[in-house]
């Protein structure tokens, strides 16, 4: 269930929170690891990353251009300013899935590492967790575009879930 209280609007309707309604405030999500450093990288090791500071925030996404671009049934993120990420070799391929938002991928082994956009005044670079060095220092903290989840899908964790989602 989702939860309760004056962050949280819950649509009885669908069953679903409208993303922007509750989200955690950026800096205090629980989950979100302070780090000095974090790095991770595609499969081939040709594209590496680095980011410091602070995570934004994490979370699964259900979207179906997440999907496609993963090939995964879900995607899941952790989210940093742009400012806070250094890409430290190689060069990725982005593609532009829509209008100012960007997933980038390893043009060599074909990765999926990123979600790139701006939102709310800020240029967010997620990445996707299972790319970090460290996937286990980053659980997802919330689901996003939950109504696009796919049916045989199923997960027994007690994360708020969206409706919907910036993308
Ligand atoms: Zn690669
Ligand atoms: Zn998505």
């Amino acid at each position: 269930m989702p939860p309760s209280g004056p962050r949280f609007q819950y649509n009885a309707a669908s069953g679903l929170l409208p993303k922007g309604v509750g989200q955690p405030v950026r800096g205090s999500i629980e989950t979100a690891k302070e780090a000095d450093m974090i790095t991770g990288g595609c499969l081939c090791g040709a594209i590496r990353y680095e980011a410091s500071g602070v995570a934004l925030g994490s979370g699964y996404c259900h979207c179906r251009s997440c999907r496609h671009h993963t090939g995964a049934p879900v995607a899941a993120f952790v989210v940093f300013s742009a400012e806070q990420v250094r890409w430290t070799s190689g060069k990725r391929a982005r593609f532009e899935s829509s209008p100012g938002k960007f997933r980038a991928f390893c043009s060599t082994c074909g990765t999926s590492l990123t979600w790139e956009g701006h939102h709310d005044g800020t240029d967010l670079i997620e990445f996707h967790i299972s790319t970090l060095d460290d996937p286990d220092a980053f659980p997802p903290n919330e689901h996003t575009h939950y109504r696009e989840k796919i049916a045989w899908l199923h997960l027994s964790d007690e994360l708020t879930r969206y409706e919907s989602g910036m993308y």
